[in-house]
């Protein structure tokens, strides 16, 4: 069975890559599956193990580490570890599904670097900072310290945009979507099965 392909999209945190990936899995033809990731963060809102994430203990994160199950890994804000497991990339792909992944911007990076081709790395990018700012008090998920933190962090994380395939302003949703999956159909359209 062919293979399918990796597509990975990166920005700060609030961006909207969570909203856009929720409006493409209702896309079936793009044949994508969620890339579960694993963190040593708790779970927050209505998030459950074994669907945003996989929700494990620092010890039991840094264990995986050691035992080589991720094919990256990074501790995104201080103290919480983010990492892409393997056996959830081999899952995916090895049944021919393409894989889409929410990641940091350097986690990203790496995956490009370690699949080469067959990843197609997006950028999300907020229209400006006030409005990423809005849009992580409106989400109402964090609390004010890590909206700060994130915030922070943000204008690092966007430096790194033009080492992405392809940028995309998150402004209107629906033409983002639609920036989106175009990118993705002609990426994963390039070898018809
Ligand atoms: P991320 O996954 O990048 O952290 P989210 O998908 O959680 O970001 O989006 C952050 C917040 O912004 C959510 O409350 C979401 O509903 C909202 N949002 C996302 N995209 C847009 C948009 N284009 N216009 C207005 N609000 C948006
Ligand atoms: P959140 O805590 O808001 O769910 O996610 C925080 C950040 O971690 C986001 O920037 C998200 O892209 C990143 N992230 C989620 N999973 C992974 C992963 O497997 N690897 C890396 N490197 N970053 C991840």
């Amino acid at each position: 069975m062919k293979r399918g392909k990796i597509i990975v999209l990166s920005a700060p945190s609030g961006s909207g890559k969570s909203t856009i990936i929720g409006e493409l899995m209702k896309r079936p033809e793009l044949e994508l599956q969620f890339s579960i990731s694993a963190t040593s963060r708790s779970p927050r809102g209505s998030e459950k193990h074994g669907r945003e994430y996989f929700f494990l203990t620092e010890e039991e994160f840094k264990r995986r580490v050691e035992a080589g199950e991720f094919v990256e890994w990074e501790e995104v804000y201080a103290g919480v570890c983010y990492g892409t497991l393997e056996s959830e990339v081999e899952r995916i792909i090895g049944s021919g599904h393409n894989l889409i992944m929410d990641v940091d911007v350097k986690g990203g990076l790496n995956i490009k670097k370690r699949f080469g081709d067959d990843v197609l790395t997006l950028f999300i990018m907020p229209p400006d900072k006030a409005t990423l700012e809005a849009r992580l008090r409106n989400r109402g998920t964090d609390s004010e310290e890590t909206i700060r933190k994130r915030l922070e962090k943000s204008e690092y994380e966007m430096g790194f945009a033009g080492e992405f395939d392809k940028t995309v302003v998150n402004d209107k949703l629906g033409e983002t979507v639609e920036e989106v999956e175009n990118a993705i159909r002609e990426f994963v359209g390039k070898e018809k099965r």
